[in-house]
Parts: C-alpha cells; sequence; structure tokens
C-alpha cells in the first residue's frame, strides 16, 4: 500500500497521496480500527497544492465521537446549501453515527483552517471543548491586546523608509478576539503532557499532548503511544515547510528557537505513523524532520551572510536581501510585510547567538 516519496518519508495510503499531491481533495481514510475506528478526513479549504485542505481527525468510540481540528468554516468546506457541517454529518451517518454524537472537539492551535469550524460544531453538538492551555493564553492576550511581543517592530529603529510601513496595520496590534475563535472559553485546557482521558475525553483514546511552539506559540502535537500514531498537525508537514511565529499574539521569546527545539523533542516519535495537518499520513519523521531543520538553517545561513558582510545593516535592508519567494518588492507592499519584517528579526537573533 505504501509508495516511497524521493524525500524520504513514505505515504501510508496511496489515494491519499495522490489526491493530495495533485491539488485535490482527498477521501476520508480509516487509520486504525483498534479501539473504535480512528478515521483523517480532509476539509476542503482556499489554498493550492497540500494546503488546499486541512487534516481533521476523528475518532468513532463506544461512547462518543472526538474531532481534532474541526477544519475550515465556510467557502468549499460547506454543502451546496451553505451548511457547513452537513459534510461532516454525511460521513457520520455513512459511518452508523450522527453530528450528536460527537462528544468531544479537540483543537491542535489557533489558526482559522484548524478551529474554524469548532464554534459552529460545538453549538450544534454540545460537545465539550478542548484547547492547549498555552494555545489559550494568546487567545486571551489577542483579545484583551496585551500582547507580550520581543518582535514588536517600530519602524524607526528597523530603518523602513517613511511612510512605506504606514499603508498597512501591524497585524498584532489589533485587539479583540478574532472572528474565527470560538466565543466560549474551552471546557479544559490541555497542558504539555495531559492525556485527553484525563480531561474526559473518551478512554479509548489516550491521547498525550505534546506542546511544539513555534508555528503559533501555544501548538500541540498529540502522541498515541499505544497505535503509534502522531497528530502532528502543522509542527511538520509534507511537501511544504510550516511558516513559524504566527501565534494570534506573542508570549515573547523566539518562535524559531523554539520551533527547531520542538523538531527535536518529536524525535521520540521518529517510528511513529505521523498524520500532519495538511497533505497526507507518512511514516519516515526522522528524515522530515532533518529537512525542515535544514530548510530552517539554510534561511539562518543566508542571514549570517549577510550579517557577515554588513553587521549593521538595518533589519528592514536585512530583508531586502533575503530570498523571498514572490520576491522582496512585493512582499514589502504588502500586508505580509510585518511578517516578514518579524521572521528576519528572528532569524537575526538566532544567528546572533550563534546557533
Ligand atoms: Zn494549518
Amino acid at each position: 500500500m505504501a509508495v516511497r516519496d524521493d524525500s524520504g518519508i513514505t505515504p501510508i495510503f496511496r489515494a491519499q497521496h495522490q489526491a493530495a499531491t495533485a491539488g485535490k481533495v482527498p477521501a476520508p481514510v480509516r487509520v486504525s480500527t483498534d479501539d473504535g475506528e480512528l478515521w483523517v478526513r480532509a476539509v476542503p479549504m482556499p489554498g493550492a497544492g497540500v494546503m488546499n485542505s486541512v487534516l481533521s481527525t476523528v475518532h468513532l468510540g463506544d461512547r462518543g465521537v472526538t474531532v481534532v481540528d474541526p477544519g475550515w468554516a465556510g467557502g468549499k468546506a460547506q454543502d451546496a446549501a451553505g451548511n457547513v457541517l452537513r459534510p461532516l454529518d454525511d460521513f457520520l451517518r455513512e459511518r452508523g453515527r450522527r453530528l450528536e454524537d460527537v462528544t468531544d472537539v479537540v483543537v491542535t492551535h489557533a489558526h482559522p483552517d484548524h478551529v474554524g469550524g469548532a464554534a459552529e460544531m460545538l453549538r450544534a453538538t454540545g460537545a465539550r471543548y478542548h484547547l492547549g492551555t498555552v494555545e489559550q493564553r494568546t487567545v486571551d492576550a489577542a483579545r484583551t491586546g496585551r500582547s507580550q511581543d520581543d518582535y514588536a517592530v517600530d519602524r524607526h529603529a528597523i530603518g523602513a523608509p517613511d511612510g512605506v510601513l504606514d499603508k498597512y496595520p501591524f497585524p498584532l496590534a489589533k485587539k479583540g478576539l478574532p472572528p474565527f475563535i470560538p466565543r466560549q472559553r474551552p471546557d479544559a485546557t490541555v497542558e504539555d503532557g495531559d492525556l485527553l482521558t484525563d480531561h474526559g475525553v473518551t478512554a479509548e483514546l489516550g491521547w498525550r499532548a505534546v506542546l511544539t511552539p513555534g508555528h503559533t506559540p501555544g501548538h500541540l502535537c498529540f502522541a498515541d503511544d499505544r497505535r503509534k500514531l502522531l497528530v502532528a498537525a502543522d509542527h511538520v508537514l509534507p511537501e511544504i515547510f510550516p511558516g513559524i511565529g504566527l501565534g494570534v499574539a506573542s508570549l515573547g521569546g523566539n518562535p524559531v528557537k523554539d520551533y527547531l527545539a520542538g523538531l527535536d523533542r518529536l524525535a521520540e516519535f521518529d517510528d511513529y505513523t505521523v498524520i500532519p495537518g495538511h497533505g497526507y499520513c507518512f511514516t519516515g519523521l526522522a528524515a522530515r524532520r532533518r529537512e525542515t531543520r535544514e530548510h530552517v538553517m539554510e534561511r539562518a545561513g543566508e542571514v549570517s551572510r549577510v550579517l557577515e558582510w554588513n553587521p549593521e545593516i538595518s533589519v528592514w535592508r536585512l530583508a531586502g536581501r533575503l530570498t523571498w519567494s514572490g520576491g522582496w518588492e512585493s512582499l514589502a507592499d504588502s500586508p505580509m510585510v510585518w511578517s516578514a519584517i518579524r521572521q528576519t528579526m528572528m532569524y537575526r537573533d538566532l544567528v546572533l547567538e550563534g546557533a
């Protein structure tokens, strides 16, 4: 069933891999039948390649249905009548369950493609809502506008020419609950090392939370030690490399450093099957961790070469000397400019600290 991929990872389900790499939305796959059925279901979202959908994990247990990352809400994730829950209901009914059977909704991180579908799902089912403790802290910081940011951008200090950054508001300066986050607080917040069963999630799903900050400050993976499965969400992806430092708020520290530490931490699961947030299930986590680290270090190397040549270069000019897909010129004149500058600052710190 498995097909070897030239990147050193091995996709588990041929059809899922073929669809995902052809830019189609893969059909659901059944990952395990050990103590209930564990399914991985792609929810469509706006995006290209493997980012055309987000992988939602659905466990059909004796005492209920647990959904990890409900997925995107709206657009192609809805049925023709605009009902966002109908596709999940159809999926469950084909397997002898129904929407009302959903007892728990678990979210790996507060991004619209993962948590976006949660609010409506919680409303329709009355399920319990579980989010990481640290991620909930970023949600609270966004709500109150009290981000603790080591990479707040001072336009003069970074050497940006007058006026160029005025067009786009600094994204983290916005105060208020992001619209894709459920208004209700989680019924349980999940700490690093917690078992989901400790939070009332059906006993068959003894998943352990693994805190892997970097993509967002409170990003969680879930390890299923019995079935040797790792829900890696957006920490490690096949085909593409995750963005870093993209929380709804910042809690301080250097997300690039955190991200690299998280990659090392996942070594414990190198022989597990990986269920990523986008793309397809695979084995070969060690190889993918290595490639991902190399990608980050390549970027650090680029920053390091510019700094060797000119240690005093401003952040603005440093950013302009790095390689950006699409080019710096168009990036510098887009709302993404803030994220690019912040990333440049994070990488510069990493290099200056001698990583
Ligand atoms: Zn994602």
